[in-house]
């Protein structure tokens, strides 16, 4: 019988729900703070990086993350940042990911628009060439930022609209940032033809789940584990097939979960909502996409053909058209098959 570690090393994946500057990983971040010595907290030494980069809570973490979004400078930071994330990824396998970036970070912090669209397209072909992953864009709203981020990722999006955006997102806490209040920015980025992939039931309760799926035509939900404390809700994401982004490890990090023996993936799928699985920000939370199909594993009692089933679940699941999923649907049956 294979290793399922090996076996998940070199199964062909996608991944839904993986954050650009949360998967800036200690070498990247050191790259990066070294280049802004003296103007950050954030260490340029790799070893002391996973300490700082140990959570307490959700709070604590949203403070770190700011703070190493805040190493992201100019353009030449964030096209690093993407195409070093390309290479992770397809040292994984992972040949397709949904990427939730962030333009308005940046654009804040003096970036322009056009330039920051341009560094991740740019990086989108280079990872494309030299690591065979194809990098979609999630654009996300910050939600602790609050409307006026909304309007400028809505204008980003809009206006910029680099070939790699499919969706637009919700992220940040989701305590005291209620889901409604970004309706009519959803609106208008389905309007134009974005996918809605807001957070929602990461660390509040099944009631933010409904807001996404009432008020924001959330299409995917990020996170939602919080569904499984409401049989109505999995009911509702089992028969309209509306998958929920799990990230084991995450939850676990952040306090979403007390101990991963409790996380309520098993309970969601006994339910039959749609699930992947996914890393969120790995370097950060210490893990990998290959560590959270591990995890799922241990969780749902899965063998190789289980944990294909998980890789195939994230292909149906994505919003690539349909010929991209059929490549790498079979890209994973023969991988399956040749593995006995
Ligand atoms: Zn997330």
């Amino acid at each position: 019988m294979t290793d399922l570690t090996s076996f998940i090393a070199g199964l062909p994946k996608a991944e839904l729900h993986v954050h650009h500057v949360g998967s800036a990983s200690p070498r990247i971040v050191a790259e990066l703070a070294a280049r802004h010595e003296g103007s950050s907290p954030v260490p340029a030494d790799p070893a002391l990086l996973a300490d700082y980069f140990a959570f307490r809570d959700f709070a604590h973490f949203i403070e770190i993350y700011l703070s190493v979004v805040d190493l992201i400078r100019d353009d030449e930071d964030v096209r690093l940042l993407t195409y070093e994330i390309g290479r992770e990824l397809g040292r994984q396998n992972v040949r397709y990911a949904e990427l939730t970036v962030t333009p308005y970070s940046s654009v804040r912090r003096g970036i322009a628009a056009k330039a920051f669209c341009e560094a991740i397209e740019d990086a989108r072909l280079g990872a494309a060439r030299d690591f065979g992953v194809d990098l979609r864009w999630c654009f996300d709203i910050p939600g602790e930022a609050g409307l006026p981020a909304a309007e400028q990722t809505l204008r980003i999006a809009l206006d910029e609209r680099p070939d790699g955006l499919i969706s637009f997102g919700l992220g940040g806490p989701e305590i005291g940032v209620p889901r409604p209040q970004f309706k009519p920015y959803f609106d208008q980025a389905r309007a134009a033809g974005l996918h809605s992939v807001p957070h929602a039931g990461e660390t509040t309760g099944p009631e933010t789940v409904w807001d996404a799926l009432r008020e924001l035509g959330a299409e995917r939900i990020g996170h939602g584990i919080a569904a499984a404390r409401d049989e109505r809700l999995m009911a509702h994401l089992a028969e309209h097939q509306i998958p929920l982004e799990v990230c084991p490890t995450s939850n676990l990090r952040t306090r979403a979960v007390a101990d991963i023996e409790e996380h309520p993936l098993a309970t969601l799928v006994a339910a039959g909502v749609p699930v992947s699985v996914n890393s969120d920000d790995p370097p950060m939370f210490g893990t990998t996409l290959e560590r959270e199909y591990a995890t799922a594993a241990r969780l749902l009692k899965l063998d190789e053909d289980g944990v294909a089933d998980l890789a195939r679940a994230a292909v149906r699941h994505s919003f690539q058209p349909a010929a991209g999923k059929s490549v790498l649907i079979a890209e994973i049956d023969a991988y399956r098959a040749a593995q006995g």
